[in-house]
């Protein structure tokens, strides 16, 4: 048996297009991990945005950490960095109405050259 992981990065946005990934992952009976940002195509203190974060937890989906607002991470302190990756749980955790603990904890770092 052979096994594949989805994962979808830089969501949610506020124009539908996590939402098809998410009716078709539903039509399919697949999850995927998704790599979430706090501020990037949408706030997630926004009710449009608020609705489709707490979609994907509702319909199982993990959702980890992909920084606040996806910056280039080799432009920033270490410090900054610090910072992207913590400040994103508050915002999300508050959108998807779950304890942080809750939240899976992964980073993909963004490093351009
Ligand atoms: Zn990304």
């Amino acid at each position: 048996m052979q096994t594949a992981a989805l994962t979808f990065d830089d969501g949610p946005d506020g124009d539908g297009h996590t939402d098809a990934v998410l009716d078709a992952l539903k039509a399919a009976g697949v999850k995927a991990t998704f790599f979430v940002n706090a501020n990037n195509y949408c706030d997630v203190t926004t009710a449009p945005c608020k609705a489709t974060l707490a979609r994907i937890s509702a319909e199982g989906h993990p959702v980890a950490d992909h920084t606040y607002d996806h910056p280039h991470l080799d432009t920033l302190t270490n410090a900054q960095i610090a910072t992207e990756f913590s400040s994103v749980d508050a915002d999300v955790g508050q959108a998807m109405t779950v304890s942080l603990s809750d939240l899976t904890c992964c980073a993909i770092v963004h490093f351009q050259t």
